[in-house]
């Protein structure tokens, strides 16, 4: 988790000045129709409007913020408990107290905490009792639910936009991953596993409806000799112009993969072998113009392997068998070319 809780503190920090700020007015309705003593006023304003704070402090102490935090609910709860029994188990606001906390629970640990929560508030009526005494008085008077609306309004109404903002940035967060999950960190391009995936959806398509489709293989002539000479990061950055060489140059319904360190996978949709030959010369007629200007970004000429789908291939690995073998008679042939066969040829 992102700063161990960090922002998990804050967020139940502004819950909670809602939450205990309007639950004051409940339980102080009923301490003024019960007339009870300063030292539970006081304690009651300083769990109302002081503790918010000091919790929010002392969970940003612990090592791990977030476990602090489930701690402070751990006392908000038995406090629950103890203010239930300071009301003689008054109904509405008791109810009220309990049902709120356990939702706080549930919403930050699930039925774990919430167990934890009731034996706390158990924990809290222990201590009551001891020290106050047992009281029952249930009825709840007019002035009492009125001070109850508030928070039995406005609090279900906080803790829901505060879920739902959560939610909806963890559902963000889910979509930045999955997107990330599919891109080669260097060059920003699609990465093997994801190329692979929409080759073989393609290969599927092309079997299916029978049309053609086109897959160009492209492997940098001589790249090593780039790393030898100018080292790595230089190799890199050469790496990062021919991927947007590769952008600039092809369609956006392209699927422009890595598909190796310095090879590059291309599927082109609807193109037969003959399109497909045409539109890799012409890049690599381009790549070449351009490793021959002075400082260039990209100093290596380019083989490409060409291969049509075709119906009687078993898989789409075949397809991508025959591009290679495509881009390997490129090679021995000199580099720097095309290389498009039909079917066994290659
Ligand atoms: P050929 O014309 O036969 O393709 O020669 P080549 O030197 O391009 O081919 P080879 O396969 O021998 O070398 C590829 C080199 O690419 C080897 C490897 O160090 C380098 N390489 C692979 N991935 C990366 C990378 O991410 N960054 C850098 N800088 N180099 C890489
Ligand atoms: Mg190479
Ligand atoms: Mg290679």
């Amino acid at each position: 988790m992102t700063g161990k809780g960090k922002r998990f503190v804050e967020r139940i920090w502004r819950l909670r000045m809602a939450g205990l700020g309007l639950g004051f007015f409940c339980v102080a309705s009923v301490f003024v129709q019960q007339g009870r003593g300063t030292l539970l006023w006081a304690l009651l304003v300083f769990h109302g409007f002081i503790w918010p704070h000091v919790a929010r402090r002392a969970a940003h102490a612990w090592a791990v913020p977030y476990r602090g935090e489930r701690v402070n609910l751990m006392v908000d709860s038995a406090l629950g408990g103890l203010w239930v029994v300071a009301m003689r188990f008054n109904l509405l606001p008791s109810v009220l107290i309990l049902a709120m906390l356990s939702m706080d629970n549930i919403a930050a640990g699930g039925a774990r905490l919430f167990m934890r929560g009731v034996a706390a508030h158990l924990v809290g009526f222990a201590l009551g009792l001891l020290v106050l005494g047992f009281a029952f008085e249930p009825d709840t008077r007019m002035p009492t639910m009125l001070a109850c609306l508030p928070f039995l309004i406005v609090y279900p109404l906080a803790l829901g936009w505060s879920t739902y903002r959560t939610s909806k940035k963890l559902a963000e967060q889910t979509r930045t991953l999955e997107r990330l999950s599919r891109i080669d960190g260097l060059t920003g391009l699609l990465n093997r596993r994801h190329w692979e995936d929409l080759l073989a959806e393609e290969f599927e398509r092309c079997r299916s409806a029978h049309y053609a489709s086109s897959l160009l293989l492209i492997d940098l002539d001589h790249f090593k000799s780039v790393n030898d000479t100018r080292g790595h990061p230089a190799g890199d950055a050469v790496l990062q112009a021919f991927a947007a060489l590769l952008r600039e140059h092809f369609r956006v319904g392209d699927s422009i993969g890595r598909y190796g360190g310095e090879e590059f996978g291309i599927v082109l949709p609807g193109a037969t072998l003959a399109e497909a030959r045409a539109v890799a010369e012409r890049f690599a007629a381009s790549v070449r113009m351009k490793a021959q200007e002075a400082g260039t970004a990209c100093p290596c000429t380019v083989s490409i392997g060409v291969a049509q789908c075709d119906e009687t291939m078993p898989d789409y690995a075949a397809w991508l068998k025959q591009a290679d073998a495509s881009l390997y008679r490129a090679k021995v042939a000199g580099r720097d070319r095309v290389v498009a066969v039909h079917g066994d040829a290659a």
